[in-house]
């Protein structure tokens, strides 16, 4: 993991304008804009924020949503979930445990056997290809 930045001066210079965006705005990518929807390779996805592993390849599946999806984080610590009321709906937001960043939200329509489907921005994410 690296260091968190201490404030929103820091932030704007570490992440590009699309990552600033999602992680410290709570903003969403177009579908089928992203790096990452379509990308199946072995990998491990870290936050675009702090680095630290977040979800998995193994994990990953194609939703059809246009944003990477997946059935689980690679460890349950590795995110946060909370109560999202806007856009006149009731979300799961999820946000990176480590360093608060805005992830995507979580669905109780995925295929695996606890039925969840996290849905990340690509832009949230960085890859460690294997
Ligand atoms: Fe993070």
């Amino acid at each position: 993991m690296q260091d968190i930045p201490r404030d929103d001066a820091e932030w704007r210079t570490r992440l590009n304008p699309i990552q600033y965006h999602v992680l410290r705005e709570g903003g969403t990518e177009p579908a089928f804009s992203g790096a990452l929807w379509d990308r199946h390779d072995p990998g491990v996805y870290r936050c675009a924020g702090c680095a630290v592993e977040l979800f998995r390849s193994d994990d990953k599946f194609d939703s059809g949503s246009g944003w990477p999806s997946f059935v689980s984080p690679a460890e349950v610590a590795a995110v946060t979930t909370h109560e999202d009321r806007s856009h006149g709906m009731v979300r799961a937001e999820v946000r990176c445990a480590a360093c608060g960043g805005h992830l995507g939200h979580v669905f109780p329509d995925g295929p695996g056997p606890e039925g969840l489907r996290y849905c990340i921005n690509s832009a949230a994410l960085e890859v460690d290809e294997e």
